[in-house]
């Protein structure tokens, strides 16, 4: 065979990425479990570049030059093992599958080695931007072996989104290394999407501004430190006016947000390693709570609320509280999901980069933003950085804003606007540079009913009081 490179798996995002592939001059063997995708494909987009269509496996794989790069881009789960078995007879030692869907890292670590075990590499690669950014460049998250990045990472860095001519695709670890940081990717682009709902519904309360006034204010906010691509459609989706009734588009919309399962793979993932990731456990239990209809049915109208009307004086200075509590608690999600990658890469020994990580989300994905440069510069500076939210830039870019986040939180509370994400943001914030904790308290109280044993602050050891009988300590 003469392909490059082969893409199994032609619905939306596979169609895209084999485009994107055939127009960077990569001749591409496609094939799609129904052949009339694959000849659709063909039809509509054949001039794009060198494409060699398959009908069966076999034809596919035989038509790709060795070691072959197989690209699967089908529904994650079942139909990806599916494919799997099906392209592994064809096989030969030292050929590549890349799972470019949305796994599961725990399906990724298991495939990988199924595949080694064969002698075949096996790439679970995250692959953000959707559609579009499939087409013209997406932000993409190879795992695997290193041996393997040797021969399709040029390939992949190639097709990828560029910033400053830096491609947005990078080597990030062993097995399931790829689909853990897309999936973190993922965690933290529901807490971007739920801060900045929290930030509009704060303005609308607060100042009583229309959708579209609101829109205009995330434009002027898109010029600076909170550049990204999600401010961006915010504004445009704020100004957008539906066209059957008239009414801002926003305003007929349901408010029940849904969710395909990463933004809860990654909430779950956190309490298995026990990193706190609120920010995006909020925002994640946020959309759980606008779903929740015979929940919200039977408080609406009954819970008391005992608020008063929030009257904003200086609407300018209430505008800049709520960018500079935004962008606070935006850095404590950031901070908090670099975190469980520090912690996802100790465990299953991967070694992540968390800089480099940051600088492939810089373009091509959904949660690309200016600040991200930032967050790479950060970790260029300590690569062991414990805290994101401790380095030297954003203690001060954070403390710049801190008066206005306890504000707007406080004001929020009030006036009764629902802030789940920035309020567990700041508590996050003053949790972690609390010099002491009330866990103290906690750990005194399971001693008392668990005998659980505590430590104390003057000496080493583990200790044990007596409760129900003469108090006295002993040495555990
Ligand atoms: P879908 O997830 O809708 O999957 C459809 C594709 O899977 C079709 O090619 C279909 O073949 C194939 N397929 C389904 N079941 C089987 C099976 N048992 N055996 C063989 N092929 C099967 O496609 P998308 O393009 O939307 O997404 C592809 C992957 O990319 C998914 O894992 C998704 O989570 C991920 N992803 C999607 C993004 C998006 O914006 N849509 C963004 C990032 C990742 P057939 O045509 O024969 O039915």
């Amino acid at each position: 065979g003469t392909a490059q490179i082969g893409v199994t798996g032609l619905a939306v995002m596979g169609r895209n990425l084999a485009r994107n592939f055939a127009r960077n001059g990569y001749t591409v063997a496609i094939h799609n479990r129904s052949y009339a995708k694959t000849e659709s494909l063909v039809a509509d987009h054949g001039d794009e570049g060198t494409f060699v269509a398959s009908e069966s496996v076999e034809d596919f794989v035989a038509s790709l030059a060795r070691p072959r790069k197989i690209v699967v881009m089908v529904k994650a789960g079942g139909p990806t093992d599916a494919v799997i078995d099906e392209l592994v007879p064809f096989l030969e030692e030292g050929d590549i599958v890349v799972d470019a869907g949305n796994a599961h890292f725990p399906d990724t670590i298991r495939r990988e080695g199924a595949l080694r075990e064969k002698g075949l590499h096996f790439v679970g690669s995250g692959v953000s931007g959707g559609e579009e950014g499939a087409l013209l460049g997406p932000s993409i998250m190879p795992g695997g072996t290193k041996e393997s990045y040797e021969s399709l990472g040029p390939i992949l860095e190639k097709i990828s989104a560029k910033v400053d001519g830096v491609p947005c695709c990078t080597y990030v670890g062993p097995d399931g290394a790829g689909h853990f940081v897309k999936m973190v990717h993922n965690g933290i682009e529901y807490a971007d999407m739920q801060l900045i709902a929290e930030a509009y519904d704060l303005l609308r309360q607060g100042l009583g501004a229309s959708a579209a006034e609101i829109g205009q204010i995330f434009a002027e906010w898109n010029t600076g430190d909170l550049e990204s691509f999600l401010i961006e459609i915010t504004a445009d989706v704020l100004q957008h006016v539906d066209a059957e009734t008239g009414s801002a588009f926003v305003d007929i919309v349901l408010d029940q947000a849904e969710q395909k399962g990463t933004g809860r793979w990654t909430v779950q993932n956190g309490l298995d390693l026990g990193v706190p990731i609120t920010g995006i456990a909020e925002a994640t239990f946020a959309r759980a709570l606008s779903g929740s209809v015979p929940q919200r049915s039977a408080a609406v109208g009954v819970l008391q609320a005992h608020t008063s009307e929030w009257d904003v004086t200086d609407r300018d200075a209430f505008i800049e509280d709520v960018r500079l509590a935004l962008y606070a608690s935006k850095v404590v999600a950031y901070s908090q999901g670099f975190d469980q990658i520090a912690a996802a890469s100790a465990e299953f020994g991967w070694d992540i980069d968390r800089g480099a990580m940051a600088r492939i989300w810089r373009g091509g994905c959904i949660i690309r933003a200016r600040f991200l440069n930032r967050i790479t510069e950060a970790y260029e500076r300590d690569a062991n950085l414990p805290l994101l939210l401790a380095d030297e830039y954003f203690t001060g870019a954070v403390g710049n804003g801190v008066a206005a986040w306890r504000r707007i939180v406080a004001g929020a509370a009030l006036h009764g606007v629902p802030t789940p994400a920035f309020a567990s943001s700041l508590s996050y914030y003053d949790g972690v540079r609390a010099e002491r904790l009330p866990a103290a308290l906690i750990q005194a109280q399971r001693d008392f009913f668990g005998a659980h044993t505590y430590r104390r602050t003057d000496r080493d050891g583990t200790f044990h009081t007596e409760w129900s009988g003469d108090r006295t300590e002993q040495t555990a």
